[in-house]
């Protein structure tokens, strides 16, 4: 079995089907080129990052280099590549560092698709290729500190059209990335038609204000943020003219959900590949801990949620390529793969015993992660009531 010190170009051997065959010579290439930027640049610093719950800016120019912003978009795609090779790109960010692979999931997922959905031409030839290049920055901004999960209806913050201006009024909580960010889509409501609209705040407008939230104990490499939008105004031509309401919104997240549910698989790589180093190492009764029946039970249930997963999400990312993912596939691959990851890395955890819980150890900070991870981009719950709609034709959200 590997180790983390695993040889850039080699297969993983958490991979256990070979299931990364399915890359193209290029993409394959690519990915091997992440992998190495990532045990070079990422793993060495990630956990004192972590424990200061402070934010690497040095990796952004490499993640660029590695074509981690943008890569669906024609702008900024630095190769032909596909819905598979993005979601595997997203498992070998997850398995180093899942803070890492948030911070690219929000710049190139969440915003740059928002921007390349709901955006005007002018708009996509100004903002994709500076951020493409990691030049710019963006942030997300959906969740409201009174609206969660029902972001879909209980938006709050209001947009007011006045001539060509609109003024924004509200609170964001959560915003990934907001507290650097140059650009912030924020989702507001329509005070005329009621309806949910995105629009480009950038940083430094007057009533726009960002507070990092503290204390957090999960992705503390992410800086997530409470906004607060105080008679902000923005032009018109900020306004992304092909968003028209939540549907549209929507069509952002389910893209994203997908990648999410590779990032999670990636995250149980991380853990399982420290649990079978340490597991080798560990002596309990004279003998290694990798030696006893129970302990080899783990490893292969760990396996069988991770090789399960990446099918899952293997065959989604096919679909998407084929353009026939719906919202409840790419729901079905969240709320699973989540799922799965949590319940892996609690094994592994537990395997380590208490160097489980310290972050020295490997385990600690995937254990911690995961929570997070579980719970951003629609929680078990709201996925599996996505799919829970599609499978009985009943929406039981309320
Ligand atoms: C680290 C992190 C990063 C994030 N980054 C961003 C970001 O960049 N941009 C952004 O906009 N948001 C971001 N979020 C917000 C994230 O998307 C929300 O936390 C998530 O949608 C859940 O909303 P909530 O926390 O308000 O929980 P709530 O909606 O309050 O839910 C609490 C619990 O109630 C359950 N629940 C709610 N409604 C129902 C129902 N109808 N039936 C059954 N159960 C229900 C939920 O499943 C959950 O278990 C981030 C969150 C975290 C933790």
């Amino acid at each position: 079995m590997t180790t983390t010190d695993t040889p850039v170009h080699a297969p993983l051997a958490a991979d256990f089907y070979g299931f990364q065959e399915a890359l193209t010579p290029v993409e394959h290439d690519a990915s091997a080129r992440l992998r190495d930027f990532m045990e070079r640049e990422v793993r060495p610093i990630a956990l004192d990052y972590w424990d200061r719950a402070e934010f690497p800016h040095q990796i952004v120019p490499g993640l660029a280099e590695c074509g981690m912003f943008g890569a669906m978009w024609p702008e900024t795609a630095r190769f032909e590549n596909s819905a598979v090779w993005r979601g595997w790109a997203a498992l070998e960010l997850g398995r180093v560092d899942p803070s890492t692979a948030t911070f690219v999931g929000v710049q190139s997922g969440l915003t740059m698709s928002s921007i390349a959905l709901g955006g005007s031409s002018e708009q996509r030839a100004q903002w994709l290729p500076p951020m493409g290049r990691g030049e710019l920055l963006g942030a997300f901004g959906l969740t409201e500190p009174l609206s969660g999960s029902d972001a879909s209806k209980g938006l709050r913050t209001t947009a007011e059209r006045r001539g060509d201006t609109w003024v924004l009024n509200g609170a964001k909580r959560w915003i990934g990335n907001a507290t650097f960010a140059d650009v912030v889509v924020i989702w507001a409501r329509d005070t005329a038609d009621g309806q949910v609209k995105g629009f480009l705040v950038r940083r430094g407008t007057p009533g726009f204000t960002t507070s990092k939230i503290e204390r957090k104990q999960a992705l503390r490499i992410v800086q997530n943020a409470d906004i607060t939008l105080d008679g902000v105004v923005v032009d018109e031509a900020d306004r992304l003219p092909h968003i028209h309401s939540f549907r549209d919104v929507a069509v952002v997240l389910r893209l994203t959900r997908a990648e999410v549910a590779w990032q999670a698989v990636g995250v149980a790589v991380g853990a399982f590949e420290a649990t079978v180093a340490y597991v080798g190492q560990r002596e309990q009764f004279g003998r290694p801990l990798a030696s006893f029946q129970l302990v080899q039970d783990r490893l292969a249930q760990c396996l069988g949620n991770i090789t399960a997963s990446i099918a899952l999400c293997l065959q989604a990312s096919r679909m998407q390529d084929a353009d026939r993912l719906g919202d409840e596939h790419a729901a079905l691959a969240k709320g699973f793969a989540t799922s799965r990851m949590r319940e892996t890395v609690a094994w592994c955890r537990e395997l380590l015993g208490g160097n489980g819980i310290q972050l020295d150890h490997g385990v600690a900070k995937f254990f911690a992660d995961a929570e997070a991870v579980y719970s951003f981009e629609g929680t078990r719950d709201m996925n599996n009531l996505i799919v829970g709609r599609a499978i009985t034709g009943v929406s039981a959200f309320v």
